[in-house]
């Protein structure tokens, strides 16, 4: 049986790693950073056979042990908060360092086949390509441009540290899913940062929303593809994006209220001279800001080819978002 383990096991995303890889009877070792979320994750599964260790991204304990017998290291955790920290190096340094303790651990321990979790946002921000021009498996976010955001910044040099370390290790086989931002259902109450954006949209929380059109995709989606990818000889040494249909703040909104019609939905978009204005004091907004008047979309082609993807429609993935978060938060 191929043994496969799944970093980051309590996160959103990679909860329904676990499910398709269960589903598809793949032994799994699951990482927690800490002992306490193990229950919840056995509470989904209750009648799999999951095994647990404990790893941080920060600390060099348990990687070697953790890779022991292992076929496939699917690498998911890393810090996405919904606010930025003042220090980008509060996301960086975990991001990167648990990057390169996963892949030199994988090294050495011969374990051939790593499929890591990266995004959109280490593609969608390259300053060598026209700031209105789509985005695809070519371009590389400029980390250190000032309209890149620590999280952008994190998940690129950490991408990046990965395929520097694959260059130097022939036996290890490399593939990155690359998500915009991820929809969906949520399998429990700890559904994250992606799903807050949704939440957000319900609550009245935001009652103007930016212009922007965000890259989005459904977390069935990007499961689906991390797991297809093990087998899938053409994604070896390949990054992908894993995108759907591209929809406005609005109608995200109009979308969600059709859906769950109590949902106090934006119905406003704010200029772009009052966001920027307002970032001024307003810690949330910083992320955003860098982002008007950019062309954040990425092309799906390349996964649709390879992996035989239909995505789901974006407005599905959203709508299931916010049935899930009404479902948790009541
Ligand atoms: P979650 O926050 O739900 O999951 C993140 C996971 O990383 C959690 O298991 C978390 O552990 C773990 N983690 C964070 N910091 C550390 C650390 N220092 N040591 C060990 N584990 C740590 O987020 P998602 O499921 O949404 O994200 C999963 C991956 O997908 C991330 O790599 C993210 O960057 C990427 N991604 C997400 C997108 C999205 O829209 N959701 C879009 C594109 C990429 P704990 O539960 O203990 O905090």
């Amino acid at each position: 049986m191929t043994k496969v383990l799944v970093t980051g096991a309590s996160g959103f995303i990679a909860k329904h790693i676990l499910r398709e890889l269960l589903a598809k009877d793949y032994e799994v070792r699951a990482s927690i950073r800490s002992d306490r979320r193990k229950a919840e994750i056995e509470a989904l599964f209750p009648e799999a056979d999951i095994e647990f260790v404990t790893l941080d991204l920060s600390k060099d304990d348990g990687w070697q042990e953790a890779m022991t017998g292992v076929d496939v290291l699917m690498h998911t955790a890393s810090p996405f908060p919904m606010a930025l920290p003042k220090d980008p190096q509060d996301l960086i340094r975990p991001a990167v360092d648990g990057t390169l303790r996963a892949l030199k651990a994988a090294k050495s321990a011969g374990v051939g086949r790593v499929i890591i979790t990266s995004s959109c946002v280490a593609i969608y921000k390259d300053a060598a390509k026209p700031k209105m021009d789509p985005s695809d498996e070519r371009n590389w976010t400029t980390a250190d441009a000032p309209y890149v955001t620590a999280y952008e910044a994190s998940k690129t040099l950490a991408e990046k540290a990965a395929w520097d370390v694959v260059a130097d290790a022939p036996d290890i086989a490399l593939t990155t899913i690359n998500p915009g931002l991820v929809f969906g259902p949520a399998m429990d109450k700890h559904y994250g940062t992606s799903l807050n954006v949704i939440e957000q949209l319900m609550t009245g929380e935001m009652p103007m929303v930016p212009a922007i059109n965000m890259v989005t995709v459904d977390v069935r989606d990007v499961a689906r593809m991390h797991v297809d990818a093990i087998a899938l000889e053409e994604t070896k040494g390949e990054r992908f994006v894993a995108a759907s249909d591209a929809l406005s703040f609005l109608e995200l909104g109009q979308a969600i209220k059709e859906a769950v019609p109590d949902a106090k939905t934006p119905t406003r978009v704010a200029p772009d001279w009052l966001l920027r204005a307002m970032a001024l004091v307003m810690q949330d907004l910083a992320a955003i800001v860098p982002n008007l008047g950019r062309n954040l979309l990425c092309s799906n082609s390349k996964a649709e080819k390879t992996f035989g993807m239909t995505f789901i429609p974006t407005r599905d993935a959203a709508v299931a978002s916010a049935q899930s978060v009404r479902e948790f938060t009541g």
